[in-house]
């Protein structure tokens, strides 16, 4: 299963961050367009994360909306799917957001 993989590395990084201090919450940021489904996230999350220092973490999810810069008029516009076009017609864009995979903030246990 992708997602567990995708899981274990967050809670690995986590862990490194947090270089023995316990995590009291992760912040991950998802794209819609980057194929993880936040939910299977949520869901492998706490296994994984036992018997780490992230165990009693809250793992907070934020879905990122696609979106791209069209590269003939210039303006942005969102991308739910990777077949939509610019409101103008053309197919020329860059995607600006939506397949990213991001540890967004990570908030520890305050050193004794
Ligand atoms: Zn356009």
């Amino acid at each position: 299963m992708h997602e567990l993989s995708i899981v274990c590395n967050i809670v690995e990084l986590v862990a490194e961050v947090a270089a023995g201090r316990m995590v009291r919450r992760v912040t991950v940021e998802i794209g819609k367009l980057s194929g993880v489904e936040p939910e299977a996230i949520a869901f492998c999350f706490p296994e994984v994360a036992r018997g780490t220092p992230v165990e009693d973490a809250t793992l907070d999810i934020r879905e990122v909306d696609a979106e791209a810069r069209c590269e003939i008029c210039g303006a942005d516009f969102p991308t739910p799917d990777m077949l939509s076009a610019c409101p103008c017609g053309s197919r020329q864009f860059q995607r600006l957001r939506g397949e990213e995979l991001n540890i967004k903030s990570i908030e520890l246990e305050e050193a004794m």
